[in-house]
């Protein structure tokens, strides 16, 4: 007998597959990952649809086929040190922790950190340092990175993040005006300098500058 929550999930991971998730790694962490810890509220019976949906502070959690594509993009390896601006709900972080070796994720809104940071708890993560911080300057102290990954929308790549991936790594990244589709882009830092290949059309909240009120 099939329930009611495996039929959800069986659609939550064709909904995955059907939009162009195909990396195994990443098919078999979102399917071990439960989303409805980082929805609270009436949205998280919407947990399995491939929607982004509303979290605190104005802010939403990405559709889950865009977490899986910008993961497999980011083709993120077992030691890899992640920056990742922009925690949000803590989803797509705690998807990042299961495939690498440590995740630091920072937003500026202090309120989403510590509800990102309780849900981290909950579920026994232990290799993801979250913290309040505005990210468009990046993280000095723990840089470089192996993989960066922006899930709030930025006019260009932001310089400071660029300088702040190793030779070799690949930032993940949307591009252009919040009000308007944006463009994901894939950036790889080679010994010459930065390779772009833009990926999809997406649409995310804007990179602000500075931290939020809460
Ligand atoms: N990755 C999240 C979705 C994030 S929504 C998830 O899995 O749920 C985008 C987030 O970027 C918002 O929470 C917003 O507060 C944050 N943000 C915007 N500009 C920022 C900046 N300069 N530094 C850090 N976080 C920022």
């Amino acid at each position: 007998m099939i329930n009611a929550a495996d039929e959800q999930k069986m659609q939550f991971m064709f909904a995955l597959r059907s939009k162009g998730v195909m990396d195994k790694r990443v098919l078999e962490v979102m399917e071990k990952i439960d989303r409805a810890p980082f929805i609270r509220g009436l949205f998280s019976e919407r947990a399995y649809e491939d929607m982004p949906l509303p979290i605190p502070c104005g802010q939403t959690i990405s559709q889950p086929s865009i977490v899986g594509l910008m993961t497999q993009a980011l083709n993120p390896q077992p030691r890899d040190k992640v920056l990742e601006v922009g925690t949000g709900s803590g989803y797509q972080a705690a998807i990042l922790s299961q495939l690498t070796r440590r995740v630091y994720t920072v937003d500026r809104h202090s309120r989403l950190v510590k509800e990102a940071k309780a849900v981290f708890d909950e579920m026994g993560i232990v290799n993801i340092t979250a913290f309040t911080a505005d990210g468009s300057h990046g993280l000095t102290d723990q840089a470089p990175f192996d993989r960066i990954i922006l899930t709030a929308a930025a006019e260009d790549p932001p310089g400071p993040l660029l300088a702040q991936l190793k030779i070799g790594g690949i930032m993940v990244v949307p591009v252009g005006q919040s009000d308007a589709v944006q463009s994901l882009i894939k950036v790889s830092r080679t010994e010459q300098g930065f390779d772009y290949e833009e990926l999809c059309p997406v649409r995310f909240v804007p990179l602000l500058e500075g931290l939020g009120q809460e």
